[in-house]
C-alpha cells in the first residue's frame, strides 16, 4: 500500500537504477536530481558499509550523468547517532566505541576521496543539534581539505536554529582566512518539535527559534551573507518557500550575478513544489531535486515526514492546492 501511494510519490525507487525514468522526467524542464539514500534508523555496522557502497554509487551515477550535480548522505546513515552525540560531548569512548569512531571516520573520507576523485560535490545532511558539534567538525575539516579552488564539500545550516546564522558566520571568516570555499546548504530545519520536546524534557533552553518569522529573518539573512560573500562560498538553497526562491533572484540581480552561476544552486524535494522547481529552471537558475530511494520499509522514517509536512493545515499540500485552485478559477473566467 505504501508502495504505490506515498513511496510512488516521494521516493524515486528502490535503487539507483530504478530512479532513471524520474531523473529522465525531470532533466525534460532542465531540473536536476539529487540521489538521496534515505535509508534511516540503522544502528549495525553492516547497514553503515551498506549505505556507504550505495553512497559510492551515487557519486559514480552523478559522475555520469549531467542531471545529477551532487551527491549527498546523512552522516546517521554511516555512523551510530550515540557516537556522533558522544563526540559532540566530548565525552571518553570505550575502546569498542574508539574502533567504531574510527570507522565512521573512515567512511566519510572514503566518500570524500572518491567526490574528490570523481569531481562531484557532495552534500551532508544535517540532522539533530545533539549530534551536530561532531558533523560540523568532521565536515570542516574535508572542506579544509577539498574545496581549496571550489566548493566541492557542502555542510547543511538549519536557519530555525538562533545560533546558524553566527555559526555561518563564523565558517566564512574561517574560510576567508585560511583560503578555502565555504560549501552549504541553507534549510529551515525538519526537527522542531523533536528538538523542542527534548530541551523540554530535558530542561535545557530550546535551540530553536522563538517563531516562524525568527526562522524566515535568519534565512533571509543567511541568503544575503552568501550572496554578499560569493566568492568565498557556495550554497544550495534547500526550500520550498517561494519568496525564499524569490528573494535569491532579486539579491542576485541586484548583485548583477547570473541566475545559472554554478555556485549558486536552488533544490526541493521530489513530489513536492514541481511549480518553483520547474519555473525556477525555465528563468534560468540551475535547479535540482532530493530523489531518495532505497527499499520502501527503510525509507519509511522519510516518508513519516514528508506525510506530516504534507497533511498539515498550512503546510504543503495547502499551498499548492491553493494555487491549483487558483489556476482553475483563471482558467474558467478566460473561458
Ligand atoms: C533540498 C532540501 C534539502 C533538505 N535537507 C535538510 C537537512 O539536511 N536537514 C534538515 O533538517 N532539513 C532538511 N530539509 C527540510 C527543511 O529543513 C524544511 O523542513 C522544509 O524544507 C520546510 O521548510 P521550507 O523552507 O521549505 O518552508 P516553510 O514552509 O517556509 O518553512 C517551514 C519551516 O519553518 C520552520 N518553522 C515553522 N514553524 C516554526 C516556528 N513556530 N518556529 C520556528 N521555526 C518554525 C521549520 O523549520 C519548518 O520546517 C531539506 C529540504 C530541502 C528542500
Amino acid at each position: 500500500m505504501v508502495k504505490a501511494t506515498v513511496f510512488r510519490q516521494f521516493c524515486g525507487g528502490e535503487t539507483v537504477i530504478e530512479c532513471e525514468p524520474q531523473i529522465q522526467r525531470l532533466a525534460q524542464g532542465n531540473v536536476h536530481a539529487i540521489l538521496d539514500y534515505s535509508v534511516e534508523g540503522k544502528a549495525q555496522e553492516t547497514d553503515f558499509n551498506r549505505t556507504l557502497d550505495v553512497t559510492l554509487q551515487t557519486l559514480e551515477f552523478a559522475k555520469s550523468h549531467n542531471y545529477v550535480p551532487f551527491g549527498v548522505f546523512k552522516p546517521t546513515g554511516i555512523g551510530s547517532i550515540d557516537l556522533y552525540e558522544k563526540v559532540s560531548l566530548n565525552q571518553e569512548l570505550s575502546d569498542t566505541e574508539q574502533s567504531a569512531w574510527e570507522a565512521t571516520v573512515s567512511r566519510w573520507e572514503t566518500i570524500f576521496k572518491k567526490a574528490n576523485t570523481l569531481q562531484v560535490r557532495v552534500m551532508v545532511d544535517s540532522e539533530e543539534s545533539w549530534i551536530q558539534p561532531a558533523v560540523d567538525q568532521l565536515t570542516l575539516r574535508f572542506m579544509r581539505a577539498y574545496n581549496t579552488t571550489s566548493a566541492l564539500v557542502y555542510n547543511t545550516a538549519q536557519l530555525y536554529r538562533h545560533d546558524r546564522l553566527k555559526h555561518m558566520e563564523s565558517i566564512l571568516e574561517l574560510a576567508k582566512r585560511e583560503g578555502f570555499k565555504y560549501g552549504v546548504k541553507i534549510v529551515r530545519g525538519a526537527y522542531m518539535e523533536k528538538e523542542r520536546a527534548r530541551a523540554q524534557s530535558m530542561g535545557y533552553p530550546s535551540p530553536i527559534q522563538p517563531n516562524k518569522a525568527a526562522s524566515d529573518r535568519d534565512y533571509n539573512a543567511a541568503i544575503d551573507l552568501i550572496i554578499a560573500n560569493i566568492d568565498h562560498m557556495a550554497v544550495v538553497v534547500g526550500t520550498h518557500n517561494q519568496e525564499s526562491i524569490s528573494r535569491v533572484c532579486y539579491s542576485l540581480e541586484q548583485a548583477n550575478i547570473p541566475l545559472s552561476d554554478d555556485r549558486i544552486h536552488v533544490a526541493q524535494l521530489f513530489g513536492m513544489s514541481d511549480h518553483i522547481s520547474f519555473n525556477a529552471a525555465a528563468s534560468g537558475m540551475n535547479v535540482a531535486k532530493y530523489l531518495p530511494f532505497g527499499p520502501v520499509k527503510d525509507v519509511l522514517p522519510y516518508l513519516f515526514r514528508r506525510a506530516e509536512e504534507n497533511t498539515s493545515v498550512e503546510g504543503q499540500t495547502g499551498r499548492e492546492l491553493s494555487l491549483i485552485q487558483q489556476e482553475i478559477t483563471r482558467r474558467k473566467f478566460l473561458k
